[in-house]
């Protein structure tokens, strides 16, 4: 099975001399039960809700009836001062725009996860907007970032209740990072290097969501997550590399979730979750819901 570890996926693809996309593809077509056509109108489907999620974040009001999610991504879209470049900033303001959207019970895809469903909308926006990535290149970057999911999911997780965010916005990261790598030309070698820097830079991640609610800290660690991801895709294409190989830092990552405390795993239990502030909003929240007003801030 070509999708059992990255090794396999590369192996498989070297010799049959196709792209990354074109093992996921088939996979896709031979678990479906779907021809091509199919699939690329699926992919074109997909990518439409994701830009969606990305413009109705930064359109609407995006806050949550608990305050824990207030306009993040127009904050960002809007701020006049850029540490980096202003493009950098919105590839911040999309990703939280589209979680944003999530979290306000919008239309999203779950790609791997709802709790990390801004990242990959962030990446492609910001690859079709800032670099004019077309879009089959982008339902290609798609179906490697699919099959770099199926290989996590196997060999550790993709979600938060099992492994921590590391496996949430962890592995949307590795999905995106590998896509931009694609996207701008990358070697297969280069994609699963950015692959490997993501992972290595988000393992140990915990999931803890403030009143169990996947508002707080998920919407900005899927700010976050992106700079990750883009800084893991900027040095595998810069020729840097993991040193440690990709499929060896998927198991650590599993390996590192199943040591994981369960405080660390979607309970509310610890981290962010159980600081005196996210206690008391959990109060305000579960004990007293008749006091959350939206212009009651959580500060
Ligand atoms: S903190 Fe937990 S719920 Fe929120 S994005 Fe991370 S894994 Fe998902």
């Amino acid at each position: 099975m070509y999708l059992e570890s990255f090794q396999a996926w590369g192996e498989a693809t070297r010799q049959r001399g196709v792209p990354l996309w074109r093992i996921v593809l088939e996979y896709e077509m031979h678990q479906k039960g779907r021809s091509e056509e199919e699939v690329w109108r699926r992919l074109a489907q997909v990518y439409a809700v994701m830009r969606d999620a990305v413009e109705t974040g930064l359109r609407e009001p995006r806050q949550t009836p608990s305050g824990l999610v207030r306009d993040t991504g127009k904050k960002l879209a809007h701020a006049t001062f850029h540490l980096i470049s202003p493009e950098f900033t919105m590839l911040l303001a999309y990703a939280t725009a589209a979680k944003e959207t999530n979290a306000c019970m919008g239309r999203v895809v779950a790609a791997p996860t709802a709790g990390a469903s801004g990242i990959l909308p962030g990446i492609y926006t910001f690859l079709a907007r800032h670099h004019g990535v077309p879009e089959r290149t982008i339902y290609e970057a798609m179906l490697v970032g699919a099959g770099v999911a199926l290989i996590m999911e196997r060999k550790a997780s993709i979600a938060g209740a099992v492994g921590g965010c590391q496996a949430e916005t962890g592995t949307a990261a590795a999905m995106g990072a590998a896509g931009i790598v694609y996207a701008f030309g990358g070697t297969i070698e280069q994609v699963f290097e950015a692959v490997a820097l993501t992972i290595m830079n988000m393992l140990g991640l915990i999931c803890d969501p403030v009143a169990g609610l996947v508002e707080l800290p998920c919407v900005k660690r899927n700010g976050a997550a992106v700079v990750i991801a883009a800084a893991a895709a900027q040095m595998a294409l810069a020729g840097d590399t993991a040193v440690i190989p990709v499929d060896e830092m998927v198991i650590a990552m599993g390996a590192v979730g199943a040591a994981m405390d369960t405080r660390f795993k979607e309970t509310a239990l610890g981290g962010t979750a159980a600081t005196p502030t996210a206690q008391a909003i959990a109060q305000r929240i579960w004990v007293n819901p008749n006091v959350i007003r939206r212009e009651d801030p959580p500060e």
